[in-house]
């Protein structure tokens, strides 16, 4: 191994760059060498950082300039009942007893998830479901002017096949759904939907979409502008997600006993549904928000990141509807999330900590059939997700919530 005294001493003298380090040490090296570096030209103490539990090697895919980890805490909420009457789901996908992995430093989190998982249990488990799967990319074309753009539109329309066929040549498990054109003034947005199967599919599609680009400007008088025109849309908050779906939609939903909700929750299924409605729907709706819910992104941050996935998808993940309905003596709850990018392949999903907590959920790596264990990992979260809904409502019917916080969390 290079030493890493010596390398960072060679970038200080300028003979190397900070991001060359890999090409003249081993990857451990090279990481050590940067936080010497960076130690020597700051006053910051970086041995925790530089105290990671796997070999730089293998994040090589996943990060540049690296110096080391950042370590979340990992708690566990569950077991839960999924899916545990439904024999096989008609997906193929989650069902059993799950234990959630989550990665989080909000106190108090994972303690009322489990609150939620366990109520949920009482209940009989909770049933969950993927409706509608599909991974967008949409590029942004140039065109002459608004008769151009309607034979854009017309020429998608009669070419679809001849669009999948040559996007499907950049993948070996990716099918090409459909393409929907938005037209505005002389740009044109192809909002192209593919099932990723296991993958999140955000480089799949971004691959795809390029080859089929390249079609539609050898056949068509458009001009790619770029090859992501924000419809897509990934990483911001957009209706476009929230009413059409992006990645996974997936809902959960459970029926609880009055007496459940009383003894175990402390408060009632009109208190609940009462706050439901106020807060989540009327209060939500009044703020202009895209989600209608209490705080599902906490779920899906923490599964993601536990998960090793695409972290900043969690703005898509929480575009969330919960429901809570009194149906004469049991509360019934839904938690539908709209827009959900998970991968169980590819992506973060390989870094040790992150494949672990895969195999924890037993969802790591491609599922039988493919798509599976990337639909199961949703319904994971989703139910998650409901359970940390059902605890906060609960909270919030039975005033709760701060001494909740103060105990746990602070
Ligand atoms: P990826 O790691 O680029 O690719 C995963 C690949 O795994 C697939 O393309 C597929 O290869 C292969 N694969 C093997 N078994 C599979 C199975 N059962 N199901 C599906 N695929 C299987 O991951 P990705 O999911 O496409 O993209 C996720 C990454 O994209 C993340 O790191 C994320 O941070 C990043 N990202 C990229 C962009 C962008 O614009 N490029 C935007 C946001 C995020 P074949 O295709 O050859 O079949």
């Amino acid at each position: 191994m290079t030493d890493p005294t010596e390398l960072a001493e060679r970038v200080r003298e300028g003979d190397l760059r900070l991001h060359e380090l890999e090409e003249h040490a081993d990857p451990d090296a090279a990481t050590a060498a940067r936080r010497e570096l960076l130690e020597s030209e700051t006053d910051a103490d970086l041995d925790a950082i530089g105290s990671y539990g796997f070999e730089a090697e293998r994040a090589d895919p996943n990060v540049e300039n690296m110096i080391g980890a950042a370590q979340v805490p990992v708690g566990i909420a569950g077991p839960v009942e999924i899916n545990a009457d439904e024999g096989d789901a008609p997906n193929g996908a989650a069902a059993g007893e799950f234990y959630l992995p989550i990665a989080t430093t909000e106190g108090a989190l994972v303690a009322s998830i489990n609150r939620g998982c366990s109520t949920i249990n009482a209940a009989g488990g909770a049933t969950a479901r993927v409706t509608k799967s599909g991974m967008t990319r949409a590029p942004v074309f140039r065109v002459g002017d608004v008769a151009e753009a309607a034979a854009l539109v017309e020429w998608v329309r009669e070419n679809e096949e001849r669009l999948a066929e040559r996007a499907e040549t950049t993948t070996s498990h990716g099918e090409l759904l459909g393409v929907t054109p938005y037209v505005v003034g002389d740009s044109v947005f192809l909002r192209f939907r593919y099932d990723t199967k296991d993958a999140m599919g955000m480089n799949m599609a971004t691959i795809a979409t390029g080859e089929a680009a390249e079609l539609v400007e050898e056949e068509t008088s458009a001009s790619l502008v770029a090859l992501s025109g924000n419809l897509c849309t990934d990483k911001k908050p957009a209706a476009v997600n929230a009413v059409e779906g992006r990645g996974r939609s997936v809902t959960a939903d459970v029926s609880l006993p009055r007496e459940l909700v009383e003894d175990r929750l402390h408060t009632t299924p009109e208190a609940m549904a009462e706050i439901n409605t106020r807060k989540n729907h009327v209060g939500s709706a009044k703020a202009g928000s895209l989600g209608f819910n209490a705080h599902v992104a906490n779920a899906v941050a923490g599964m993601f990141l536990a998960t090793g996935q695409d972290a900043a998808q969690v703005v898509e993940g929480s575009n969330a509807i919960t429901t809570a309905e009194v149906r004469g003596a049991e509360l019934y709850v839904s938690v539908s999330i709209a827009s959900l990018e998970v991968g169980t392949v590819g992506g973060g999903t390989k870094l040790p900590t992150q494949a672990e907590a895969l195999d924890l959920l037993g969802v790591r790596g491609g599922g039988d059939p493919p798509g599976a264990n990337a639909d199961a990992l949703a319904e994971c979260i989703a139910v998650c997700a409901l359970a940390g809904e059902l605890s906060l409502l609960a909270a919030l019917g039975s005033r709760h919530l701060s001494s909740a916080h103060a105990d746990l969390g602070r």
